[in-house]
């Protein structure tokens, strides 16, 4: 059996703030309360029979509630997810994550994060 990659990981609440450990829009410890950000591909974009293949520790980030809702739908926040997912997984693997869902999707490829 093959073993599953941590990137793959079902995105559990208590793994996801294990992974990140700090919010990314205010770097602060994230606390008992927090949101899941899908931060990458969001729900909205997909069907929901890959809705598994998203919910997944690359993916999605622990934020905290008012992060979140204050800030949640601007590219400045999305920016801050990509950094640091980059510095827990390395850009490489978002991208070959990323890319290997786009191929069974409209979405389109990408070649970079355009945080490096
Ligand atoms: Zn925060």
């Amino acid at each position: 059996m093959e073993r599953q990659s941590r990137w793959t990981l079902r995105a559990a609440p208590h793994l996801v703030k294990a992974t990140y450990k700090v919010c990314p829009w205010c770097s602060k410890p994230i606390g008992k309360q927090f949101d899941c950000h899908h931060w990458l591909i969001k729900r909205g974009r997909l069907p929901k029979v890959m809705f598994p293949e998203i919910d997944v520790v690359v993916n999605v980030i622990a934020v905290h509630h008012s992060c979140h809702m204050q800030y949640g739908q601007t590219k400045e926040f999305e920016r801050r997810c990509a950094i640091l997912a980059s510095e827990t997984f390395g850009p490489e693997v978002i991208l070959k994550w990323y890319n290997s869902v786009s191929e069974r999707t409209n979405l389109q490829p990408k070649d970079s994060l355009g945080v490096q």
